[in-house]
């Protein structure tokens, strides 16, 4: 599994074996502490492809600030289907034609919880889209 950071002297990104203690850049050979783990999304506005601290709840885009809700908020959910990740976002993000999406308020507040709690939102949004495409 391989892990990525931004390094602090040429600002290239690096790729390092999760766990490491320190990256030593190839081009610069400056030594980052990989404390500051870069994931990657791809903006929900404008389809750019974002960087970002792991950890990040949401990232704003710097092209069309659209808020994006990080997908591995919880390193736990990484087992979660990318069909679940589209339910949760659905029920976070609302989007309407030609406007960027905006978090609805349970969006706001379900960045508010615990990781466990989120976990918990998304069991329960889950099932209940699922009992909602069954009964059709
Ligand atoms: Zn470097
Ligand atoms: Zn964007």
């Amino acid at each position: 599994m391989q892990s990525q950071l931004i390094c602090s002297g040429c600002r290239s990104i690096l790729l390092y074996p999760r766990g490491a203690t320190s990256v030593c850049c190839a081009l610069c050979n400056t030594i980052t502490p990989p404390g500051m783990e870069m994931a990657q999304l791809i903006c929900g506005g404008c389809r750019t492809l974002l960087m970002y601290a792991r950890g990040a709840a949401s990232i704003r885009c710097s092209c069309c600030h659209t808020i994006n809700v990080a997908p591995g908020q919880a390193e736990k959910s990484t087992s979660f289907s990318s069909s679940m990740m589209r339910i949760f976002q659905h029920g976070l993000l609302r989007q309407r034609d030609k406007e960027a999406p905006r978090l609805t308020l349970s969006g706001f507040q379900f960045l508010l919880m615990d990781t466990n709690a989120q976990l918990g939102y998304i069991i329960r949004e889950y099932i209940s889209n699922s009992e909602v495409y069954l009964m059709r």
